[in-house]
Formats: structure tokens, C-alpha cells, sequence
């Protein structure tokens, strides 16, 4: 029979509790990697059509005259999912991951 010392639960805790942990972690990076997998291609025809770009510092202002200081996908309305996340949902884009600093020209103020 085995002992049941204090150190053998705690043994089998931190196992458990590691054996909890790896699903997590496997998912999570798995959420990464779909995101990367599914990034909204700036080169895609609807993207340029609204002059989609990963980072608002490309942004050609020449052409995309509505474009302001601080606009970017993450305060955008048309946003969905976790906006503080480095990629998420876009209504406009549906399928797609856009980036936090992307912008494209149909942003809107995000409300609340
Ligand atoms: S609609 Fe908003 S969230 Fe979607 S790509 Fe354009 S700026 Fe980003």
C-alpha cells in the first residue's frame, strides 16, 4: 500500500495541476497560429480596395485622406473579438484576422 504522505499529495497536485496546464497552453499557441494562418492579406483585391494595411505608418495619406493620428483596428467599431489582442475579427473581413495597428478606410470611432 502506498504511504499517503503530505509530499506525495503534493506530488501528485503539481502533476495534475501540469496536466491541466498543457491543454491550455497547446490551445493558445494553436489561437496564434490560426491568426497568423488567417491574417488579412494586404495584396487581397477588398483589402486594397479599402487600403488595408498591417501598420497605420503606412498608410498613404495621399491617397487615404480620411485617415487620422490614433485611428487604428483596435479602437475601430467594425472590430470583433479581443481588441487588445496583436490580431482579431473584422465584420468587414469576415474569415479574417486583421492587426491591432492595422487601419483601413472604413474605421470607425469605436463607442464605449
Ligand atoms: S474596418 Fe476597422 S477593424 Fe476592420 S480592417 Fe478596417 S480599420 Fe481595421
Amino acid at each position: 500500500m502506498t504511504k499517503c504522505s503530505r509530499r506525495n499529495i503534493f506530488k501528485i497536485a503539481g502533476a495534475g495541476s501540469l496536466a491541466l496546464l498543457a491543454p491550455t497552453f497547446a490551445l493558445k499557441n494553436q489561437g496564434s497560429a490560426w491568426a497568423q494562418d488567417n491574417a488579412l492579406d494586404p495584396e487581397d483585391p477588398q483589402a486594397k480596395a479599402l487600403g488595408y494595411v498591417e501598420h497605420y505608418d503606412d498608410v498613404d495619406q495621399a491617397v487615404w485622406a480620411r485617415y487620422e493620428a490614433g485611428q487604428q483596428c483596435s479602437n475601430c467599431q467594425l472590430a470583433q473579438g479581443d481588441v487588445t489582442a496583436d490580431w482579431m475579427n473584422c465584420g468587414i473581413f469576415p474569415g479574417k484576422q486583421v492587426a491591432k495597428k492595422g487601419w483601413c478606410n472604413a474605421w470607425v470611432q469605436r463607442q464605449g
